[in-house]
Formats: structure tokens, C-alpha cells, sequence
């Protein structure tokens, strides 16, 4: 069963292997980020000048590698929206905060609502997407 993440705008995969790969801005830095695919894994590999960017508390812009749209959450801004599709389900929502140092990612499915990392309990679950 493979996990594959999509952008949501050009339905492009975002991780051609394992790791998904994000364009990433921060002050007026730009570069390829990888992510873990492991929702409450927040390692991610950058290059050095794109690192020196990052502030704690800071948000970070994502957009999609191939169609240049901006990844952030309509109605939530300081999250970034992907699609997860594995065989056999409805896509699934993904939200991650944009806030660096904030950990808080959100999956979807359907009225199902699984919340991941130290800082998603500062969020209401149930009512965060308006559903
Ligand atoms: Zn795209």
C-alpha cells in the first residue's frame, strides 16, 4: 500500500519516492524542503541557506513543485493543504502548520478528524475545519 501526496491544485505527486518534496520560502530565502510522508514526523532536509531562514515561530510559505500555487490552507492560513491517496480510499486532507517549531498536522477523512504532534491539542480539532 503506497501513500501518495498530491498537490491539491495540479493533483501532481509531491513524493515521487519517499519523502515529499515542497518548495519552501521563508524572509525572501527559496528552496526545496523534504518532508517526512510521517504525519508527527517533523524532520525535514534543506539546504543550509534555506535553514538559516527558518525562526522559530515564523511561518513558512509552501508551494507545489510543479504548478507554483501556494500550498496554504484556504480558511486556516497558517496551515499548508495536501491530498493524501492511497488505493482504495477517498483522498484524505492534510494540514500542517506553517509555523516553524509548531508541530500540528490534521488528517481528514470523510467526518474523521486525526490530529497529530506536541502542539495539535492548541487547536480544536472538531472545529477546526469547520465541519
Ligand atoms: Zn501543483
Amino acid at each position: 500500500m503506497k501513500n501518495t501526496f498530491v498537490c491539491p491544485h495540479c493533483q501532481g505527486v509531491l513524493n515521487p519516492n519517499v519523502k515529499i518534496l515542497l518548495v519552501a520560502a521563508a524572509k525572501r530565502r527559496k528552496g526545496m524542503i523534504l518532508l517526512s510522508p510521517q504525519p508527527g514526523n517533523y524532520k525535514y532536509i534543506c539546504d543550509s541557506s534555506l535553514q538559516d531562514a527558518f525562526q522559530e515561530g515564523k511561518t513558512i510559505t509552501f508551494s507545489c513543485p510543479m504548478c507554483a500555487t501556494d500550498l496554504t490552507a484556504e480558511g486556516n492560513p497558517k496551515f499548508a493543504h495536501l491530498e493524501l491517496h492511497v488505493t482504495g480510499h477517498k483522498p484524505r486532507q492534510i494540514e500542517f502548520s506553517r509555523v516553524f517549531g509548531a508541530h500540528a498536522t490534521f488528517i481528514v477523512d470523510g467526518n474523521d478528524v486525526t490530529s497529530f504532534g506536541d502542539d495539535a491539542e492548541d487547536f480544536d480539532g472538531t472545529n477546526f475545519f469547520g465541519a
